[in-house]
């Protein structure tokens, strides 16, 4: 029997206790160390965890796996507070409150807006449009400071346009050190020079001074800022921008691995096809489209992936 190993970098303290495949998700049960003391929201008195578990499990969305979508799954824990009972929910390091995707899913979003659109990045990820517009404005929300030990040399700022309803312009600044591996640092609202502005200022002005390239749209705004904010760097232009490139690559497996089902083709064409080319039975509301509903409703368990794994607990094959 062939194996096949699959390589998840996971977040610092966040564990892989079972893997199950379904269909075209992969199903990963997560556990990340749960604290000692709690602190009450409700009459903000500290005690001694007093950790319990929900008896549903939790599914969230994480970063495609082969172009596949993944999910990360476990039970809620939750602190009862011994002073006045009030149940509350410990929310994973990974996640913010109340949505159903990892913070590098969000970022994944973001990146993927590049040179794209959000009907385009919905159908790509099999999220809603909505929820691809939800993510980039908790994007922008949030004010996480940028790891002040992080060694940028190369960076990349792009705009991106949100256009349904209420016209959005955001900024985007991309750490391109590891051309493979393009990150999100840094969004912020608008598409001018305040807007680049803002997000170089995320970073410190000895992390500034350590950039060598900039790469930015042709538009003269940005190239001010970072002529501006990175005093030891120079501007590279070309033409195969790496977050457009990123795309083609992220569109480029997804075709090969099942293209009858990205809705490129006729559905009458994808019967068909064998099972086994295209991976999963080729039907238009697949499982892809079903991930997607549930990726944006908060915290609702995905039912496609629930039933690939009903109990946390008793998954096979530890990792
Ligand atoms: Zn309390």
């Amino acid at each position: 029997m062939a194996s096949v190993t699959i390589e998840v970098d996971l977040p610092d303290g966040v564990t892989i206790t079972a893997y199950e495949r379904h269909q075209d998700g992969h199903g990963f049960e997560v556990s990340w160390p749960l604290p000692q003391r709690c602190r009450c929201d409700r009459c903000h008195r500290e005690a001694d965890a007093h950790l319990e578990f929900k008896n549903t499990a939790q599914v969230v969305r994480d970063l495609d796996i082969w172009g596949q979508p993944s999910f990360w799954i476990y039970q809620p824990p939750f602190h009862r507070c011994p002073w006045c009972h009030y149940r509350q929910d410990l929310i994973p390091p990974f996640k913010r409150k109340e949505v159903s995707y990892t913070c590098r899913f969000e970022k994944q979003v973001v990146r993927l807006l590049i040179g794209s659109n959000e009907e385009e990045v919905a159908r790509r990820l099999g999220i809603s449009a909505e929820t691809v517009a939800r993510i980039v404005r908790q994007q922008l929300a949030e004010v996480k400071p940028i790891d002040p030990g992080r060694v940028v040399t190369d960076l990349g700022i792009d705009e991106l346009s949100l256009k349904k309803r209420h016209k959005l312009y955001v900024t985007v600044l991309t750490d391109l050190s590891n051309p493979e591996r393009p990150e999100v640092l840094a969004v912020a609202s608008g598409r001018d020079e305040a807007a680049g502005q803002a997000c170089l200022n995320r970073l410190t002005t000895s992390q500034r001074e350590q950039v060598k390239t900039y790469r930015v749209d042709m538009g003269a705004p940005y190239n001010k800022a970072c002529a501006a904010l990175l005093p030891n760097a120079k501007a590279v232009i070309d033409r195969f921008h790496v977050a457009k490139k990123f795309n083609e690559v992220v569109d480029a497996v997804r075709k090969k691995n099942h293209a009858r089902v990205q809705g490129e083709t006729a559905q009458g064409q994808a019967e068909g096809v064998p099972l086994p080319d295209v991976g999963i039975p080729p039907q238009p509301q697949g499982p892809v489209a079903q991930g997607a509903a549930e990726a944006g409703s908060p915290l609702r368990p995905d039912p496609r992936a629930g039933e690939a794994v009903p109990d946390p607990g008793a998954l096979p094959g530890d990792l």
